[in-house]
C-alpha cells in the first residue's frame, strides 16, 4: 500500500469516529492516543445502540411477543457474528460478560476452584494486568496454590526458557495477556498453548489488547479460555466475551446464580441452564452485545491488514519522534510489538507530562496502567503512555511532537 493511500484510508476511518472531530475546550484537534485505556466509537456502533432502543427494546429469551423475539434474535445473532469473529467453532462457545475483568473472575471461580488442590501452580508473567493477577491470587490464597511468574528480556519480552521450567504437573492454568497493555508484546501464544497442554495445564488468553489491532482465532490458537472487552475494540462498555471450548463451559458451575441460568427451579433444589446461559445470570447487556457485534464487523470490513500496516507506520513516525529526546526512556523492544510506546522522561512525572500534552489537546495515559509489579519490575514508579488505534493519522503524531516539545521547553527550558 503507498504512503498516500495509507493517509486517504485513515481519514475515512477518522471520519467514522464522531468524537475525533470535535474540537477540545481550548479549541484543539483532539489527538486521542489512549486507545490501551479504551478505543473510541465508529458511527455504526453509535447508531446499533439507538437503533435497538427505538426499534427492538425488550427483554431476552423470555417474551413470546415480537418486540422480545425481535430482541432475542439480535442478541444471539450477535453472538453468532462475534464466534465467526474470533474464529470460534459454535456460537454457544461465546458467554457475554462485562468485559476481561469479569471472564477471568469467572474461569478463576467457575473452573480452577474447582479443578484445584493444595500446593497446585498457576503461572502468570510479570507484564500482566492487574485483572489477570487479582483473581488468581485470590484463588491461590483460598486454595493454597502457588502462583509464579515469568520475567520478561530487556526487549520486553516473554523470558520462554523460565516459562517452559515451570511447567510441571501440578501448573493447572496458565493465564497470560496476548498483548502487554505497556510494552505492547504480542506473546507466542500457540508455542505457550501447545507447552501448557503438554503437562494437562488450562490456558487463558487475555485478549483485551489484541483484538483492536490483530485477527485472533481462536481455534487456531487452541487456547482453553480466551477474553476480551467491546469497548477496548470500538465497542461500548460493560459489554465483553469469555470464549471456551463447548464441553470445557458444559463441565463447569455457575459463576453466578439467578434468573435466566436455570432450567428448573424448587425451593428444594435448581437445575441449571446449558452454557452459554449458564454463566448470564439476569438481564443480560443486550443492546451492548449488538453493538459490539458491529464493533467486530466494523474491524473485519476496515481490514486487519490494512489497520496493521498503519499501524506500524505510525508506531515509525511515533519512535522517531522519541528518539530525538534524549530525556526519554521508552519500555518495551519487542520487533512485532503493536502501536504503543511507554515512557518516562527524566526529571519529569507522568502525570505532568499528560497534563502538558492535554493542553495541546493530546490525550495519553500516565500511571501505573494496572501493572504495579511491572512497574516494580522496570524500577518506576509510573509511565505514560501513548497508544495507537487504526484512527491515528500523521496529525496525531505531530500534536504528540508538540506536546514532547512542550514538556522539553517547561522543564529543561
Ligand atoms: N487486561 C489487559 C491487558 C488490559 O489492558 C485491560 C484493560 N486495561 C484489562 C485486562 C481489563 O479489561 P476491562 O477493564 O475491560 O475488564
Amino acid at each position: 500500500m503507498t504512503r498516500l493511500a495509507v493517509k486517504e484510508s485513515t481519514l475515512r476511518w477518522r471520519d467514522d469516529f464522531p468524537i475525533l472531530n470535535k474540537p477540545t475546550s481550548s479549541g484543539k484537534q483532539l489527538a486521542y492516543l489512549d486507545n490501551g485505556a479504551t478505543t473510541q466509537k465508529p458511527t455504526q456502533v453509535l447508531n446499533a445502540l439507538r437503533h435497538y432502543y427505538e426499534f427492538d427494546n425488550a427483554n431476552v429469551h423470555r417474551g413470546v411477543y415480537e418486540l422480545s423475539a425481535r430482541a432475542t434474535l439480535a442478541y444471539e445473532s450477535a453472538r453468532r457474528e462475534i464466534a465467526d469473529f474470533i474464529g470460534a467453532k459454535r456460537s454457544d462457545e461465546i458467554v457475554f460478560v462485562r468485559g476481561a475483568t469479569e471472564a477471568i473472575n469467572l474461569v478463576a471461580s467457575a473452573y480452577l476452584r474447582e479443578h484445584c488442590k493444595p500446593k497446585d501452580e498457576i503461572i502468570l508473567s510479570v507484564m500482566e494486568h492487574h485483572a489477570n493477577i487479582v483473581p488468581w491470587q485470590a484463588l491461590a490464597k483460598e486454595k493454597d496454590l502457588l502462583i509464579r511468574v515469568v520475567p520478561i528480556d530487556a526487549q520486553g519480552e516473554l523470558d520462554m526458557t523460565v516459562f517452559h521450567s515451570f511447567l510441571s504437573k501440578k501448573t493447572k492454568m496458565v493465564a497470560l495477556t496476548h498483548i502487554s497493555n505497556v510494552l505492547g508484546t504480542v506473546n507466542p501464544v500457540k508455542d505457550i498453548v501447545a507447552a501448557s497442554h503438554n503437562v494437562g495445564a488450562k490456558v487463558l488468553i487475555d485478549g483485551a489488547q489484541a483484538t483492536a489491532h490483530m485477527p485472533v482465532d481462536v481455534h487456531d490458537l487452541g487456547v482453553d479460555f480466551y477474553t476480551f472487552s467491546g469497548h477496548k475494540t470500538f465497542g461500548p462498555t460493560g459489554i465483553g466475551v469469555l470464549y471456551a471450548p463447548y464441553d470445557l463451559l458444559l463441565s463447569m458451575s455457575p459463576y453466578q446464580t439467578g434468573g435466566s441460568m436455570i432450567e428448573r427451579v424448587s425451593f428444594e433444589r435448581s437445575t441449571y441452564a446449558l452454557p452459554p446461559l449458564r454463566f448470564e445470570a439476569g438481564t443480560p447487556n443486550i443492546s451492548g452485545a449488538i453493538a459490539m457485534a458491529v464493533a467486530c464487523r466494523y474491524v473485519l470490513d476496515t481490514d486487519y491488514t490494512k489497520i496493521q500496516s498503519h499501524e506500524a507506520d505510525m508506531l515509525t513516525k511515533m519512535e522517531d519522534i522519541f528518539s530525538t529526546y534524549p530525556r526519554v526512556t521508552s519500555f518495551g523492544h519487542s520487533p512485532g510489538k503493536i502501536g504503543m510506546v511507554s515512557f518516562v522522561y527524566e526529571g519529569v512525572h507522568a502525570h505532568d507530562i499528560a497534563t502538558i500534552m492535554d493542553s495541546e489537546g493530546v490525550a495519553v495515559r500516565a500511571g501505573h496502567h494496572c501493572c504495579m509489579p511491572l512497574m516494580e519490575y522496570l524500577g518506576v514508579a509510573a509511565t505514560t503512555r501513548v497508544s495507537l488505534a487504526l484512527y491515528n493519522d500523521a496529525q496525531d503524531m505531530e500534536a504528540l511532537a508538540r506536546g514532547l516539545h512542550m514538556v522539553e521547553k517547561t522543564f529543561y527550558g
